[in-house]
């Protein structure tokens, strides 16, 4: 018992490092048919995935609104086992890359 406080001592404690960022998260990036805003959602790989037939792994529904027009858009999309998109659909308005969402940021 001894032995083994030492050892742990040695290694530098038992607790394991936390995990840095925000390891279960999707971000979903997109825009508003209505006012143009670019603006991303949250989707939690634990909590927001399901696991379903269809052209992708995970399916994921959302309801999503921008901070302009409040315009409420259905999204849909189909996860394959990356966490990579490969279908989606969205109602007034439509999915975009993250590179196109930042650039849409102002700086
Ligand atoms: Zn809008």
């Amino acid at each position: 018992m001894g032995l083994w406080d030492k050892l742990r001592k040695a290694l530098g404690g038992s607790a394991p490092a936390k995990t840095q960022g925000d390891p279960n998260a999707v971000w979903l990036y997109l825009r508003c048919g209505r006012c143009g805003t670019a603006y991303r959602v949250r989707v939690d790989r634990r909590n927001d995935l399901s696991r379903e037939d269809g052209p992708g792994e995970f399916l994921v529904r959302k309801q999503a609104m921008d901070n302009k027009c409040f315009q409420l858009m259905e999204v849909e999309a189909w996860f394959d086992a990356n966490y990579q998109i490969v279908s989606s659909e969205v109602s007034v308005g439509e999915l975009i890359t993250e590179e196109e969402y930042k650039a849409a940021q102002p700086s």
